[in-house]
C-alpha cells in the first residue's frame, strides 16, 4: 500500500514538473545516493555515488568529474570526521553534502548491536518498526500511539525507530538522531511528554525530509524554505540558531519547525506566520490532510 502511494506521488510529481525540467539547477539535478548528513563507516566504505537526472560537467575540487551513465564517485578513503563535499557546474552553481565518515573503532551509537547487551522487542505500526529495551516499554506505547495518529504520507520515509536507553555516548545533549530511514532517539524516559512528541516529530521530519528531496520537492540546501524562515525574523530554538551559525543549513530549522508545528500548528502559526505558511503549502501539495488537533 505505502509503495503504491509513493508511486502515485511519484508520477503526479513528475507530470507536474515535466514541462520545465529542461535545465535543473545543480542543486536539483545531482543527487547523492547516500543522504546527505549520513553517518558513514568509512572502514567498509571507500566511495560515495552520485547521480545526474540530467547530463551536465561537474567539478569536485577543481577538477572535472569522470562520469558514467549519468553516475560518478568520489573517493572518500583519506577522509575522517566531517566531509564537506561541494560540486560545482559550467553555470557556476554551487552543491554541497556533508557526510560524517568515521573509521577504527568507529561510533559505538551508531550501531543496533550496540543494544546487544539488553533484550529486545520489535513491535510494528503498519509498516514501521519500533525497536526497544525494557526500560522503553511505556515509551513505546506512547510512540505507537502518536504514530497511529500521524498521517501516512508525513511517514513515508520512516523505516524503522529505534528506542536507546540510555544517552548519546558522545554528546549527552543529542536527543535523536535520523539517517538512512532509521529514528534513533536517545534514553527518551528523562524528558517530558511533550519533548518525548517534538523528539519524535523531529526526527520524523528529517527522514520525511529526504524523501521530499528524493521526489525534488525540496532542495538539499532548503532554500525555498530559507526564505520563508528568515521573514519570521526568529529562531526556532536554541539548537536551530546555532546550526544555522555554524553549519549554515536549514536541516535543523527545517525539521524543528516541522515538529513544532505538528505538536501544536496554532501555537507555532501564530510566532512564525511565514514557517506556517510554507508547512502548510508543503502539506497540501504531499497530500497531507491535516486537521487542528488531528495529530497531535
Ligand atoms: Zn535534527
Amino acid at each position: 500500500m505505502k509503495k503504491i502511494k509513493i508511486i502515485v506521488f511519484l508520477f503526479l510529481f513528475l507530470i507536474t514538473t515535466k514541462a520545465n525540467a529542461e535545465e535543473l539547477e545543480l542543486k536539483y539535478n545531482l543527487r547523492p545516493m547516500t543522504d546527505n548528513y549520513s553517518v558513514i563507516d568509512g572502514s567498509v566504505q571507500n566511495e560515495l555515488d552520485f547521480f545526474l537526472y540530467e547530463d551536465e560537467v561537474i567539478y569536485f575540487n577543481g577538477s572535472k568529474v569522470d562520469i558514467k551513465d549519468k553516475y560518478f564517485s568520489i573517493d572518500i578513503s583519506s577522509i575522517e570526521g566531517t566531509a564537506n563535499l561541494e560540486f560545482t557546474n559550467n553555470n557556476n552553481e554551487k552543491v554541497t553534502f556533508a557526510y560524517y565518515i568515521y573509521r577504527g573503532n568507529g561510533l559505538i551509537e551508531h550501531r543496533v548491536s550496540d543494544l546487544l547487551a539488553y533484550p529486545i522487542f520489535t513491535d510494528t505500526i503498519g509498516e514501521i518498526q519500533i525497536i526497544y529495551t525494557a526500560e522503553d516499554i511505556e515509551n513505546k506505547v506512547l510512540i505507537m500511539e502518536l504514530m497511529s495518529r500521524l498521517p501516512e504520507q508525513f511517514k513515508i520515509g520512516t523505516e524503522r525507530i529505534i528506542l536507546i536507553p540510555y544517552r548519546h555516548l558522545e554528546n549527552k545533549n543529542i536527543a535523536g538522531i535520523a539517517y538512512m530511514g532509521e529514528a534513533k532517539l536517545y534514553n527518551l524516559s528523562r524528558l517530558s511528554e511533550k519533548n518525548k512528541k517534538i523528539v519524535l516529530y523531529h526526527e520524523m521530519a528529517h527522514l520525511w525530509a529526504n524523501k521530499l528531496i528524493e521526489y525534488k520537492l525540496l532542495d538539499y540546501s532548503y532554500s525555498k524554505y530559507e526564505g520563508f524562515a528568515k521573514k519570521d525574523k526568529q529562531y526556532v530554538s536554541n539548537y536551530t540558531k546555532k546550526y544555522l551559525i555554524e553549519k549554515q543549513s536549514y536541516s535543523e530549522d527545517f525539521a524543528e519547525s516541522i515538529a513544532q508545528y505538528i505538536y501544536n500548528p496554532k501555537l507555532f502559526k501564530k510566532k512564525y506566520p511565514s514557517r506556517g505558511c510554507y508547512i502548510e503549502m508543503l502539506f497540501f501539495i504531499t497530500g497531507i490532510k491535516y486537521e487542528i488537533g488531528g495529530m497531535i
